[in-house]
């Protein structure tokens, strides 16, 4: 399996109760390597545009509403397989449906508070690393 980068935020939720550090070692426990790393708190416009894919869904407004409403984590993690395996260890988007050890079992308050993002496929995570980060902010 091959070397991968994903991209991941740690969301406002989680940074208000100050859990950047926990949901960090589950990441890094689970053999993903944080290789780039910075805290920003996004405007509404660039929650609007990060998540452009979600614009036509019901929970667009409170989406990018909460996603500007404080602190949040960017970071590029690197591993074996690591768009899968972070989406494995971040659990279902509903901490309802999570699996037991996962991070939104363990930390979301809700399906729209639910403590992280972490990309899809190799596709949109070049393309949120990019939003993100310049080239020379992440080292491997
Ligand atoms: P995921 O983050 O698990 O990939 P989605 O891409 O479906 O999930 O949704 C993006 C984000 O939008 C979710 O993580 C969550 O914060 C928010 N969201 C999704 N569904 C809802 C909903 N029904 N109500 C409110 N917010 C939602």
């Amino acid at each position: 399996m091959a070397i991968e980068r994903t991209f991941s935020m740690i969301k406002p939720d989680a940074t208000k109760r100050n859990l950047t550090g926990a949901i960090t070692k589950m990441l890094e426990d689970a053999g993903l390597r944080v290789v780039a790393s910075k805290r920003v708190w996004m405007s509404r416009r660039q929650a609007e545009q990060f998540y452009a894919v979600h614009k036509e869904r019901p929970f667009f407004g409170e989406l990018t509403e909460f996603m500007s409403s404080g602190p949040t984590i960017v970071q590029v993690l690197e591993g074996e397989n690591a768009i899968a395996k972070n989406r494995e260890v971040m659990g279902a988007t509903n901490p309802a449906d999570a699996a037991e050890g996962t991070i939104r079992k363990a930390f979301a308050q809700s399906i729209g508070e639910n403590s992280v993002h972490g990309s899809d496929a190799p596709e949109t995570a070049a393309e949120e690393i990019a939003f993100w980060f310049g080239g020379n902010e992440i080292v491997g």
